[in-house]
Formats: structure tokens, sequence, C-alpha cells
């Protein structure tokens, strides 16, 4: 494989405070290869949620910014897409490397500023992204493929300079989704993490900076979506928009984007549904279904958030439910044994409550939770785990994404009716189907409307392909499905 000298600047890589001291300040976005100096003095606070004290600050980047960025990755275009497939899986596998050596630094990061226990951060938020990021050096050589259609070559070409929009919630994860595979394309890009959890994307730049990735395939910028996000979507230059976040935002950087007719890739909400049969294991389906809510404090996209359980087997499930909720440790992030910390931020605080509240208001029984604050958490963005039973399809909180530990526990009567509820969704984004007969669960999985259904106890595996149907998005990103969002076809015509 093409070998790449790692240009390591001597004096470069800081030390890295203690936790409990931490404070990052970055003065100047990556652009063009180089640190530079943004337009205006402004700066975005990062504040971790845990404690609610400021850890970091970061430039807040406007219009202007974003156009030398741009500009920046356009040049850098016209060389980067001629680059051979050993030469980008190289660059792939040095920036994965030297993530690796710096992976403690991004875990304690993403925990101080989104308030994940540093046991998931590491394991989850940090680990399992980098080796999503080293598999990309193995779809690099896809572009170079060939197909022959009678007398037409069809061809594939990198679309070209890309504008990255991240949320706070998988932060790295998010950021490689798209990251990894433009580079595997030979695409060039600007970056905008969210302004909740920007310094992981600076640490990534360093990384990045390290490596000697040539100037300007990489640029970051940072700020608001109303500025920042918005300049890049509307920039002439930029050929895709790739998204993740809200359904709101990202139908309103669809419209933005569709004057210049950009590809636009929309990774967005969900509210997906856990189908478990009476032929199952209730009692391992309901722990692993309560888990999968807790886990990230509720801020998975393609969390469980709908359980549907037979009306025999009701109560028997929402005991189980109830005692998984309570036994799920919320607490410190720096705890060794918290599962779940706080939420990202004291406004995500805010909207559970608020959801909390809608679901008491609406009839629905409270099995655990509510809205007071957890004992012993005075201060920070914590809540309590919720369930509610007696939930019916219709009701907000059946309908409506909260992102966070609440979850809905709704009986059916037969298959068909619970797969008509899975189904009546404005999200389509997962799902999961227990039966101990595992031919009839995939049977039923074919059935949600959904882009990811696990089947069983199935878990996570970073190669399948990810994204929605309906509102829960367009396109899917991650294993070679992902890679292919960023190719124009060609078709060469032989006479
Ligand atoms: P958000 O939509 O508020 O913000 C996401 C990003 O978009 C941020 O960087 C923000 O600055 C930017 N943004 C906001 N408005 C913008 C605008 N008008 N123009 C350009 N950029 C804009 O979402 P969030 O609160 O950060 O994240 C939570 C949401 O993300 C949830 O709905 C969750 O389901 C979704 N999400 C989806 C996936 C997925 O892959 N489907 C993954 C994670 C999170």
């Amino acid at each position: 494989m093409y070998q790449i000298q790692l240009d390591v600047k001597l004096g470069f890589v800081e030390l890295f405070s203690p936790m409990e001291s931490y404070m990052k300040t970055y003065n100047n976005l990556y652009i063009n290869g180089q640190w530079t100096a943004p337009n205006s003095n402004e700066a975005i606070e990062v504040t971790n949620p845990a404690n609610e004290q400021v850890i970091g600050q970061v430039p807040l980047a406007n219009a202007d910014d974003v156009d030398v960025a741009v500009k920046a990755a356009r040049a850098a275009f016209a060389s980067w897409s001629t680059t051979s497939a050993d030469e980008r899986a190289a660059y792939i596998s040095a920036i994965s490397s030297k993530l690796a050596e710096r992976s403690e630094e991004m875990a304690q990061t993403i925990t101080a500023e989104m308030g994940a226990p540093l046991g998931f951060s590491r394991e989850v938020q940090v680990e399992d992204p980098i080796d999503a990021l080293a598999r990309h050096a193995d779809f690099t050589s896809l572009v170079d493929e060939e197909k022959k259609l009678f007398n037409i070559d069809i061809v594939k070409e990198p679309i070209g300079v890309c504008a990255f929009i991240n949320p706070w919630n998988y932060p790295l994860h998010q950021m490689i989704g798209k990251v990894a595979p433009a580079l595997a394309a030979g695409c060039t890009m600007v970056v905008k993490p969210s302004e909740i959890t920007p310094l992981h994307a600076f640490l990534l730049a360093e990384v990045i900076d390290q490596v000697g990735l040539p100037a300007g395939v990489f640029n970051l910028v940072s700020g608001y979506g109303q500025g920042c996000g918005e300049a890049l979507c509307v920039h002439p230059d930029v050929d895709m928009v790739s998204f993740t976040g809200s359904t709101r935002a990202g139908t309103r950087i669809a419209q933005l984007a569709a004057p210049t007719v950009k590809r636009v890739c929309q990774e967005l909400g969900g509210k997906s549904a856990f189908v478990i049969c009476r032929d199952s294991d209730l009692e391992a389906a309901v722990r692993m279904g309560v888990d999968d809510v807790m886990y990230n404090t509720g801020q998975t996209c393609t969390a469980l958030t709908r359980m549907l359980v037979h009306k025999d087997q009701l109560e028997q499930a929402i005991a189980i439910a109830k005692e998984q909720a309570e036994a799920f440790v919320f607490g410190d992030p720096l705890s060794e044994d918290s599962m779940a910390g706080p939420m990202a931020s004291m406004s995500q605080r805010e909207q559970v409550l608020k959801y909390i509240q809608i679901g008491l208001d609406e009839g629905a029984r409270l099995v655990t939770g509510g809205v007071e604050r957890p004992e012993g958490f005075d201060k920070g963005a914590y809540v309590r785990a919720t369930i509610f039973a007696d939930v019916s399809n219709d009701m907000r909180i059946a309908r409506e994404e909260i992102f966070g530990p609440v979850l809905c526990i709704i009986a059916y009567e037969d298959e068909q009716q619970a797969i008509a509820i899975a189904n009546d969704s404005p999200y389509g984004l997962s799902g999961r189907v227990w039966h101990n007969n595992k031919a009839h669960a995939k049977q039923l999985a074919r059935q949600i409307k959904a882009g990811q259904v696990y089947i069983n106890d199935g878990f996570w595996n970073n190669q399948a392909p990810f994204g929605g149907y309906k509102q829960s998005g367009n396109g899917r990103e991650l294993g070679q499905i992902g890679v292919e969002e960023f190719f124009e076809t060609k078709a060469l015509i032989q006479s």
C-alpha cells in the first residue's frame, strides 16, 4: 500500500489536561491546510452538560469564512479527485491510526462536551467510528470500477465539493460517516459540527493536519445553523450537502440547496418500533428494548422508543421494563458506575421534560420517571428515565421524536396490527422484531418501512447501510453503499 510520511510537527501535540480541569480554546478555523483566523472575533462557548461549566470556546464562522473554505475545497478537488485509490487508502489508514493514538483524548472531549459516560465514549463514541473510518480504506477503488453495457462504458466520478452539517449526539460517528466516504470517493469537503459539540471536530482537524492530508481536502468551520450552516447550503460551489440532524433543519437545508440543484443527503429523526411477538423471549426482549432507549440518555436517532407488546403480555412486560429502567444507572459521566449521563444540553433537557409533561397530560400511565429532577442532581442536564404505558399510537409522545430516555409501551392484538402500528409513523429510520422463529421474524422485518430493521438480538454493524425511509431522510451512509452516494455516473458512448 502507498506509504505516507507522517508530518508530526514538534511541539504541536499539547499535553492533555485531566478531565476535572478540561478546558480547550480554539481561536482559528482549519482552512486550506492552515489554522486560519476567522473574519470576526465572535466565539461560541461550549458547556459541559453534567456541571453546566464552560469547558471550551471555538470561533463563530460567518458566510465570508464559509466562502474561503469552499474555495479551498474547490481548488483542492482538481488534484485530490485524481489521486490513486492506494494513495487515498493510505491517507484514510493514517488518519484512523493517528486518531486511535489520540482516542483517549477524543473520548474525554466527547464526554466533556455532550455528557456521555467515559466508558461509553471510549467504546461507542470513539472506537466504533475509528473502526468505521479504517474500513473505508477498502472502498477507495470503487470509483474506478467501470461497467460495460452494449457500446456504453458506465464510469463513476467523485461528485465534487461537499458540505457536511452534523448534530451532537454521536458527534465523531456522524462526522466519520461523511468524511470517510468522501475521502474514499475522492471528494473534498467543508465540515460544520454542531455548535453544542464542536471540540471533537477540532481534534479531528489536528489529526488530519498531523497526517499531512493535502491542503483544502478537509476544511473545518464552526458556527450556528442559521449563519454558517445556511451559507454552506446556498454556496454555488458546493455540489453536495450531507446533513444529519432534525427533520425541521433537514427540510430547510433541502429548500436552501434546491436553487443550485445540489445533491442533498439527509439523515434525520426517528420514532422506531420494537415489535415483540408473543412467541419471543419476552424478558430478554423487554430488557434489551429498555436499554436501547436509555443508552446515550435516549439521544439515539435509531432508539426503539415505541415498544409494541401483545395485549396478553402487557402487564408482565411493563413490570420487566420498570425493573430494567430503575436499575439503569444515570449519573456523573466520570463515574465508572454510570451507564448514561445527563442530556447533552440544558435546552435538550427542557425539550424532554416538555414531552414527559405532554405524556402525562395525554393520559398515558407513568410507569417510572417523570418531570422531577433525579435525586442527588441539583445541577446539570439530568432527567429521569421515564416509561409510559397505556400509550396509543396517535398520542404526541408516540408520534414525535422526544430524543431522551422516554419509552412508550403500546399494546397490540395480533402481529399484523403490530406491523401496522410500527408503520403508522411519519418516520422510518429503524426497527426491531423479536420472534423465536427467525425466518418468521425476518418476514415481519421485511414489512417494516425503515432503513434498518434488527432481528431478535442482532446488533449494530458499521458496515450496514444506514439511513431512513419517509421523513427519516434520503440516502445511505456507511459501507460500500455509503461511498456510492458520493459518485456521479457518466455514460461514455462509443461509435
Ligand atoms: P439540529 O437539526 O438542530 O442541528 C443539526 C445541525 O444542523 C447542527 O450543526 C445545526 O447547527 C445545523 N442546523 C440547524 N439549522 C440549520 C439551518 N437552518 N441551516 C443549516 N444548518 C442548520 O439537530 P440536533 O438537535 O443537533 O440533533 C438532533 C436531531 O438529529 C434529532 O432529530 C435526531 O434524530 C437527529 N439525528 C439523526 C441521525 C440520523 O442519522 N438519522 C443521527 C443523529 C441525530
